[in-house]
């Protein structure tokens, strides 16, 4: 599929950043984004690159009625050699087209998926930072945009793609987080759209969030939809929890997100030589093995953070400190490893990198 490349006029271009360490998440967008649209009978049509700008939607779009949306979200990174590296984006590709059929809208093409972001970093190269801990924050988008009140998958579609330079996660140190079982609200049911990327299942996550945030946690975990008994996820995050030198994790059963830092993060620890177990964590278990000191290291794993330790989890009135509180020696290999094939530091073995 062919990209139109529209001129960017000088007026069009944004002042740059001149202080990294002053960036922070989503806030600061490039110059330019990629832009196509899928029409019922037509397909794929009209893609583009062309100046970052408003987009002007009639009000009755389906988008901003039934939330008929999906993203995704993956990083370029500057390496000191000055290559620009994406981390395994054909699995954002897959991800986004399999949150597209949950929610009955047409599949993006790899080729404009993967053959349009890597064109538009190039293009926009210049914005990414190069700092320890910094990267270029990639969010594609699609949303439905037929002005119709009745309940359908449209027959019109934006896909879209922004970029956001954003700074170093960890700039206040590589900190563990306090976070807080949710028993009340849940974030996805069996049958539901907990493994699709779509904008619905954070809506529905604010509420829990503001509440765990003023009682003093920095997210919620939450348990399954049905008993409030299994671990789930967090916020933005898979969790996995260290028995000694065994890993274990939640499973892939549809309710949760299928992390590309996740599955990472898995193949990384059997390639050291931890075992790893994929299966239902009771919350009661999970705790009483924490207190017992069984779990020797908890932590959460995306793409924002790549491994965030946890030092406490809040249940029913109660605090558990995993370990000593601190952050754990196998969390901060994973980091250091995992960060350093992103970065060029470390060699990658697993193909994982697509300059
Ligand atoms: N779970 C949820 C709900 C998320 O939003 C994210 C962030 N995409 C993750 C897990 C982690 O996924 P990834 O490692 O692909 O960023």
């Amino acid at each position: 599929m062919e990209i139109r490349i529209a001129p960017l006029p000088e007026e069009r271009k944004k002042p740059k950043f001149t202080d990294e360490s002053q960036l922070s998440f989503g806030k600061l967008f490039t110059d330019r984004m990629l832009v196509a649209e899928w029409k019922a009978g037509q397909g794929w049509v009209d893609a583009r690159i062309e100046p970052y700008a408003p987009f002007v939607f009639d009000p009755a779009c389906a988008v901003f009625h039934y939330a008929q949306e999906i993203f995704e979200g993956l990083k370029a990174y500057k390496w000191a050699d000055g290559t620009i590296a994406l981390f395994r984006p054909e699995m954002n590709a897959r991800r986004f087209n399999h949150s597209a059929e949950r929610i009955c809208m047409p599949e993006v093409p790899e080729e404009l998926f993967l053959g349009g972001i890597e064109k538009l970093v190039s293009l926009e190269r210049d914005w990414i930072p190069a700092s320890e801990g910094t990267s270029l924050y990639i969010r594609p988008t699609m949303i439905a945009v037929e002005p119709v009140l009745g309940v359908k998958p449209a027959d019109h579609y934006y896909f879209y793609v922004i970029l956001s330079p954003v700074g170093a996660y960890y700039a206040a140190g590589f900190n563990p987080i306090k976070i807080m079982v949710e028993d009340h609200y849940v974030r996805s049911v069996p049958g539901g759209t907990g493994e699709a990327k779509t904008g619905g299942n954070y809506a529905s996550s604010l509420k829990a969030g503001l509440e765990a945030k003023k009682k003093g946690y920095d997210q919620v975990l939450w348990l399954d939809g049905i008993q409030r008994r299994y671990i789930e996820e967090v916020g933005a995050m898979n969790m996995l929890f260290a028995y000694g030198k065994t890993i274990v994790t939640s499973p892939l059963t549809g309710t949760i997100l299928n992390g590309v830092t996740r599955d990472s993060v898995l193949k990384l620890a059997a390639s050291l030589g931890y075992a790893i177990e994929e299966r239902l964590i009771d919350v009661n278990e999970l705790l009483a093995d924490i207190r017992a000191g069984k779990v020797t290291e908890a932590f959460g794993s995306g793409t924002a953070a790549v491994v965030s330790p946890v030092g406490t989890f809040a249940y029913k009135g109660e605090t558990y400190t995993v370990g000593d509180g601190g952050v754990g020696p196998i969390t901060r290999q994973l980091y250091d490893t995992l960060t350093g094939i992103q970065t060029g530091r470390v060699a990658d073995s697993f193909g994982w990198v697509r300059k």
